[in-house]
Order: C-alpha cells, then sequence, then structure tokens
C-alpha cells in the first residue's frame, strides 16, 4: 500500500494516539467520532446539576507509564498532569481509624517493606515475600499464585490492583496482573507516582490532543457514527455513515478505535471481550481541606478511593456493579460518611453527581484477556485500537495509548 489518507475512526484516547501518531509523521488523517466530542471513556463536561465542568471519572496514570506519559508530552500539556510528587499512597482503615502510608523508595533495592512508616502497619518485610509472585507472567488467576487474604492483600495490593484492573483482583488475570506490577508497582517508587489530570481530564489529555490534530491540519468531524465498513478481496473499500458514506482510494486505510462491542458487529469474525465492569464516580461540590493528600485509599466504606480537586472532592469505586441497585441518593449520603470520617468533618450533605459508567471497562478476568485480538487484521489495509486489544496491559489509558501507538506503526509500515 502507498500513502493515502488515514481513516481513524473513534475519538476515544486509543483514536486520539493513532491520529496524533500519524499527523506527526504528516500522513492526511481523518478522525471520524460518533458523539458531539472527543474522550469516549476518559471524557469532562458541563454538568447542571454540578453547575461546573467534571470529569466523567477521576483517572490516574502512574509515572511508569510510558507511553500516556510520552503522548501527553508530545501534545505538551505535562503541565495538567498534577498529584503526589513522590509516590505516597495514604490510607485510612475506616473500621479502625487507623492511618498509614504505603510510600515505596525510588531506588531499584525496595528497602521501603523494611520501613514501619512505609508499609502496612501490622506487617513484617518478610510478609512480603510470597507477593514477588505477581511479577510472573501465568494464564491462571491470580488467586492461584499469590495468597488473597491478610493485612498487605487487604489493605495494600487489593485495593491498588482493584483500581488498576477494574475487576475482583482475586479472580483477575495474573498475566495481566503481573505488567500492572512489572511497569509500576514492582519496579520502584519513581515509576508509581500517581498523576492526576488537573482540572479535568479534557484539559490534559483531550483538547491538547485536538489542538495538535488541528495544527497539523488533520480532518476531524464529530457526530459521525461509521456503521459499517465495507470489505472487498483483502481490503476495506468504504465506509457507511447512514445518509452518507466514504469510498476508499487504493492507498486509503482505516484504524477502527471504537469499543469492542461495536468492532465486534464491524468486522466479520472478530472475537473481542463480553464481559465488563462498572465503574461509579461521585462528585461532590466542597473545597477540600488545604492539607488534603491528592488521593487517598479508603479501606471498609463505600468511597475506595477520595480525590481532593481545588474546587471540589471526588470518590471512584471500581469493578461497582453490585452497587448497581442502590439508590443514587444512598449511594451519596454513605460516600459522604466516608469523606467526613477522612477529614474528620460532620457536614451535611453538599451538592453532589455520581456518575456511573456501566461498561467502564473489559473484565480482566484470563478467560477476557484471551478474547482481546491483536491490532493486525486480515484485511490488509485495518488496523484495530483500543484498551480492549491485546497489549498485555488492563484497559487503560495506558493500554489505550499504546494500542493506538501500535495501529499506526502497522499502517506505516504497510506503506
Ligand atoms: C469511570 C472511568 C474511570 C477510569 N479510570 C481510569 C484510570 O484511573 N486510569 C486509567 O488508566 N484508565 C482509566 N479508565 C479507562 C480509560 O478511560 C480507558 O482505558 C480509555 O479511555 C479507553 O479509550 P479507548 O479509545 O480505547 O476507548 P473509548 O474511550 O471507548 O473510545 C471509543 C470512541 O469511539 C467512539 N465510537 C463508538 N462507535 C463509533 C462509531 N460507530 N463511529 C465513530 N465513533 C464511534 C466513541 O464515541 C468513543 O469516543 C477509566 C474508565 C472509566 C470509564
Amino acid at each position: 500500500m502507498t500513502g493515502g489518507r488515514v481513516y481513524v475512526i473513534g475519538a476515544g484516547l486509543s483514536g486520539l494516539a493513532a491520529a496524533v501518531a500519524l499527523a506527526q509523521r504528516d500522513i492526511p488523517v481523518t478522525l471520524l467520532e460518533a458523539a458531539a466530542h472527543a474522550g469516549g471513556r476518559c471524557r469532562s463536561y458541563f454538568d447542571p446539576q454540578f453547575d461546573s465542568v467534571i470529569d466523567n471519572g477521576n483517572h490516574v496514570i502512574l509515572s511508569g507509564n510510558t507511553a500516556a506519559q510520552d503522548f501527553v508530552k508530545t501534545l505538551g500539556a505535562s503541565a495538567h498532569l498534577g498529584g503526589p510528587s513522590d509516590a505516597l499512597f495514604p490510607f485510612l482503615d475506616l473500621h479502625t481509624g487507623q492511618r498509614w502510608n504505603f510510600h515505596p523508595n525510588a531506588g531499584a533495592f525496595p528497602w521501603w517493606v523494611m520501613s514501619d512508616h512505609r508499609r502496612v502497619p501490622g506487617t513484617h518485610a518478610r510478609d512480603y515475600w510470597p507477593y514477588r509472585k505477581l511479577r510472573v507472567t501465568t494464564t491462571t488467576q491470580v488467586r492461584d499464585t499469590v495468597p488473597v487474604s491478610g493485612p498487605i492483600w487487604e489493605k495494600l495490593l487489593r485495593p491498588i490492583l482493584l483500581a488498576a484492573l477494574n475487576t475482583e483482583p482475586e479472580i483477575s488475570s495474573q498475566a495481566l496482573t503481573a505488567t500492572v506490577v512489572n511497569d509500576s508497582l514492582g519496579k520502584n517508587g519513581a515509576a508509581c507516582r500517581p498523576c492526576i489530570a488537573v482540572p479535568t481530564l479534557s484539559a490534559a489529555f483531550i483538547e491538547p490532543a485536538l489542538k495538535f490534530l488541528k495544527a497539523r491540519k488533520a480532518d476531524v468531524r464529530f457526530g459521525q457514527r461509521v456503521r459499517t465498513l465495507r470489505y472487498e478481496d483483502t481490503r476495506v473499500i468504504g465506509l457507511d455513515m447512514g445518509d452518507q458514506s466514504i469510498a476508499l482510494t487504493p492507498g486509503d486505510a482505516v484504524i477502527l478505535a471504537v469499543p469492542p462491542w461495536i468492532a465486534g458487529d464491524m468486522v466479520p469474525n472478530l472475537t473481542v471481550p463480553n464481559e465488563f465492569r462498572e465503574i461509579a464516580n461521585a462528585h461532590f461540590k466542597r473545597v477540600p481541606p488545604k492539607d488534603a493528600a491528592p488521593m487517598t485509599g479508603l479501606i471498609g466504606g463505600a468511597a475506595e478511593w477520595v480525590f481532593a480537586f481545588p474546587d471540589r472532592i471526588s470518590v471512584t469505586i471500581s469493578a461497582a456493579d453490585a452497587l448497581s441497585d442502590v439508590p443514587r441518593e444512598q449511594l451519596a449520603a454513605r460516600i459522604w460518611d466516608d469523606i467526613c470520617a477522612l477529614y474528620r468533618w460532620d457536614e451535611p450533605l453538599p451538592v453532589w453527581q455520581i456518575v456511573r459508567e456501566r461498561r467502564a471497562t473489559f473484565a480482566a478476568t484470563p478467560e477476557q484477556a484471551a478474547r482481546r485480538p491483536g491490532a493486525a487484521t486480515i484485511w490488509r489495509n485495518l488496523a484495530l485500537a483500543g484498551d480492549w486489544t491485546d497489549t498485555g496491559l488492563p484497559a487503560t489509558i495506558e493500554s489505550a495509548v499504546r494500542s493506538g501507538n501500535k495501529a499506526a506503526a502497522l499502517i506505516l509500515q504497510s506503506r
């Protein structure tokens, strides 16, 4: 294939990463997005009830997420990644009132396990030894690899892995867990500093990407839902959007960067993940205390991670499917109680909003991981992108960006 235009379908982070990688190399790009805005599952919007711009959900990347960090750097948006200046994870156990910090050190040798001030209270350095196996790639579940009870599991590994995998860590894929551990947590403190988009996701990831594409004359179109791909022999020859269609010339290529259930309908015989987990986020219009940590892990409550933004407090609950039937008012009140315990407040519920993303990520189980396709397809000018493609990582920003880069590289190679 020689150089024509590349049509990227879907302006989530994987589609944006692919479009940016291509535009950076002066490849003509058209980005087609069904919604009226970019960002997909990582977006900011004006919420009338909240009366300000909020994120659909709090997103954390780690300093060791190299593809996501490079993406933000390429966009010139690194100043919009805030968070603690060090790999410091404060925790509160709501049952006991005990507070502690998980604080891995920066160098290669993990001496933090020797320090009472850096590890889970009531644990000893030797207790961490069995968890070295979390680095091993196997096709089993995590519970077949390491002990899934006791304070290290309950008060450190479970909350962190639950957030990273968005699936009950016990039944999660050990292989996916190993990539998370090897790239960040198990590496050293320098690789697992949390980076949080400020003031919004859009400011850090989405607006800068659109600006980058605009500056390179990429053709970005919203409200363009591609309904079918037309195939002939070994190529995609057209895109149908209902009332209009685009005929591809022989040099043109397509990157399909849509969610798995849509890709599965558009590409013949494609096996995709088909089990998902919800993420619930609650936002409260209340300024946090001045000395509040950017993010705090809570054990034993409804809230799992509390984020302190300058103008609001936001909470994330991963794999939140079990809470789907809890009425919103009741859930907001329960979460607010947890926040009051964290900040030692006794205050009525402020203005709030709960955003539930029912299919936030694919379930990170071995069975679902086995359903992930690679970026290449049997169609010569079609590549796949999305956090659900086989990047070896759970469904995260890092996975989405890597998948977009990979799809762009495949298309470039075929030229
Ligand atoms: C609440 C929540 C919290 C999260 N927290 C974190 C976190 O803390 N850290 C982290 O790393 N990750 C987190 N994630 C995961 C992260 O958001 C995703 O991995 C990433 O955004 C996925 O990007 P994507 O491009 O693969 O998919 P999507 O964002 O789903 O993008 C697909 C795009 O395709 C568009 N589209 C669909 N169909 C069509 C069509 N037919 N034609 C044209 N366009 C179409 C959609 O509108 C969408 O814009 C979270 C996700 C959620 C929902």
